[in-house]
């Protein structure tokens, strides 16, 4: 945010906070990031520590990032699918728009398993 407004001045505090969602989730409202419940996380997978390929580099950022990606390499698809049925079968729900994010409990896990609440909320504003 502090970049954005040194960077053009001129802009409002709304304009600026619509222009940083463009590039990351809201922080805080009904629609903010899981990540900021604790009901959200990143992974990916790896083998005796070592990072495991999920993506290629054959395609742009926004490809990659689709969690169903037909054009990938088929050693790729299958480490893709392995880690999601781990995951799954744990219960978590994943954001289809990005291979690593999934949720247990935010309110995009409640929305994609039809549950009626979310059981993680992001935390008023404290201070
Ligand atoms: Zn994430």
């Amino acid at each position: 945010m502090k970049r954005f407004s040194k960077k053009y001045p001129n802009w409002s505090k709304d304009k600026i906070i619509k222009e940083v969602e463009k590039y990351i989730a809201p922080s805080n409202g009904k629609y903010a990031s899981g990540h900021m419940t604790g009901g959200a996380i990143d992974l990916r997978l790896l083998k005796n520590g070592k990072k495991v390929p999920m993506k290629s580099s054959k395609l742009t950022y926004q490809e990659n990032a689709k969690s169903f990606q037909p054009k990938l390499p088929q050693y790729i698809q299958e480490n893709r699918s392995m880690m999601f049925a781990a995951l799954k079968k744990a219960g978590l729900s994943n954001y289809p728009k990005e291979y690593w994010h999934w949720s247990y409990g935010d309110i995009w896990w409640a929305k994609r398993n039809k549950k009626k609440t979310a059981i993680y909320g992001v935390i008023k504003n404290i201070s």
